[in-house]
């Protein structure tokens, strides 16, 4: 997305925290046209970059944006191969609650729509020690010892369809005793079939029947 930058009159002057209150009057009228609309998402981009021009903190955020998620996916950056990385070297996000989480974390709870607990190390298992993507992350306090990128993940798959004849089913892989676990597959890929798909196999559902 390219968009040019209004230039702040100067800086801390009243002038610019009026300029900034007309942004902010600004997301807020787009927000109640267009809710979750890029629109929206672009004002708001607008209206933190300045707001941070002016040294205003991004905790004083939340009284000006009641949508947390907002605020989280502004400042997520894509990365290649569906990595996904937090813009600020620090991995903190403050909440609305005026508490702060990990960044990774916040979007795992979200994505899954699930709380985790003190126990529960959300971490990346694509060997990008970065990345917060949820379908790159796994749950567990054995993950960080479990890394296994998407080719090596597809490649085990590939194998064990070799010595089967056929697209391995859950279960089949659970007793052969590969890892990382079945359910790691779904996480990464979407779904045990779209895993399949993805290495170019078959799906050969055990007990399903094929037209
Ligand atoms: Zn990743």
């Amino acid at each position: 997305m390219s968009r040019a930058i209004p230039v702040l009159p100067e800086p801390r002057s009243q002038e610019a925290h009026e300029h900034v209150k007309r942004l902010r009057d600004e997301l807020y009228r787009v927000r109640a046209e267009n809710p979750g609309s890029g629109y929206e998402l672009d004002a708001f981009v607008r209206y933190m970059h300045e707001s941070a021009l002016l040294g205003l903190s991004p905790t004083a955020l939340p009284q000006y944006s009641p949508v947390e998620s907002d605020r989280f996916f502004a400042r997520v950056v894509e990365g290649p191969d569906r990595h996904r990385y937090w813009s600020n070297n620090n991995l903190v996000f403050p909440l609305n609650n005026g508490r702060s989480q990990n960044p990774r974390r916040w979007w795992w709870q979200h994505e899954h729509d699930v709380e985790l607990t003190l126990y529960d190390d959300v971490t990346p298992t694509c060997g990008d020690r970065r990345c917060i993507a949820p379908w790159h992350c796994q749950v567990g306090r054995q993950a960080a010892r479990l890394r296994y990128s998407d080719e090596h993940m597809l490649g085990g798959l590939q194998v064990l369809a070799m010595r089967l004849g056929h697209g391995p089913s859950e279960s089949e892989w659970a007793a052969s005793g590969r890892k990382p676990t079945a359910s790691n597959f779904g996480l990464r890929f979407g779904s045990w079939t779209k895993a399949i798909r993805a290495a170019g196999l078959t799906p050969h559902g055990r007990g399903r029947k094929h037209a």
